[in-house]
């Protein structure tokens, strides 16, 4: 049990790789506030399903208050709530633009902006941010996406320095997946997957709990002497 009795809040955590980091968090004895904007799942096996658009300013400061007022503390914040809307720059409208800033940005700090001073208060407390590889190298289509994955680099390396100020052991990191096979990737055909799969060094595509396996170990005190950094799960996709 690598995170007996901590607290968990992890935004983007009914599906995909926000649902697998949860359920390991839970596995490995953490209490696991796991947020998305619509509630599907019913709470269970230490896992508090909890409905909440991470762009509402409002609603997140509430929802620091009422983890504060039940759990008594935030121990891990997992940034990991993100969305796609894709569009050649040119034909890119400003509802595509505003929505993933407003989401994968705005909500990094809409949240942040409260657990990181409260960890840095307590001096302790782990932070991941999930950015992406397009974050690193850019994207056709995703010039919004990409904007706000690259931003998260910035804010990993800037929270990382902040928030353990005074001796506080607050650690920041982020994590840049490649390809993962989530909802995310619904949309693009199987033979596209195929072909993406062979642009990959170990030739498959990942899986969410790749993804968790990382923040297991990032959030556990294994990494206790890791902060600041930005790991790739890419399968080799970029070295
Ligand atoms: P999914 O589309 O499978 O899941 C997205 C999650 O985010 C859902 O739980 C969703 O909940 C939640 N969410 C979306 N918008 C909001 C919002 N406004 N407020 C609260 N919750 C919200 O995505 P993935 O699991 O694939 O991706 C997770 C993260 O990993 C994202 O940040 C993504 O950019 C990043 N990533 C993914 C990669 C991939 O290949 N899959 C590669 C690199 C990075 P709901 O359905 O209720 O809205």
């Amino acid at each position: 049990m690598k995170l007996q009795d901590r607290v968990a809040i992890v935004t983007g955590g009914s599906r995909g790789i926000g649902l697998s980091v949860s359920e390991r968090f839970a596995a490995e004895g953490a209490k696991v506030i796991a947020i998305s904007s619509r509630q599907t799942a019913k709470s269970e096996g230490g896992i508090e399903f909890y409905a909440l658009n991470v762009a509402d300013r409002a609603a997140c400061k509430q929802l620091f208050d009422y983890v504060i007022e039940k759990y008594g503390t935030v121990d891990i914040l997992i940034n990991n709530a993100g969305i796609t809307r894709d569009a050649m720059t040119r034909k890119m409208t400003d509802e595509q633009w505003d929505e993933v800033i407003d989401v994968n940005l705005n909500g990094i700090f809409n949240l942040t902006r409260y657990v990181g001073p409260h960890m840095q208060e307590k001096k302790s407390g782990n932070i991941i941010n999930i950015s992406s590889v397009v974050g690193e190298t850019g994207n056709i289509g995703q010039a919004n996406y990409a904007a706000t994955k690259a931003a998260l680099i910035g804010l990993t390396k800037t929270w990382a320095k902040e928030f353990a100020l005074k001796g506080a052991q607050v650690r920041v990191n982020a994590l840049t997946p490649g390809y993962i096979m989530t909802d995310m990737l619904s949309s693009i055909p199987e033979d596209q997957i195929g072909k993406f799969a062979t642009t990959v060094p170990l030739g498959k595509m990942g899986r969410p709990e790749d993804v968790a396996n990382a923040c297991v170990f990032l959030a556990s005190d294994d990494a206790d002497y890791i902060t600041g950094q930005v790991i790739g799960i890419n399968g080799g996709l970029r070295m």
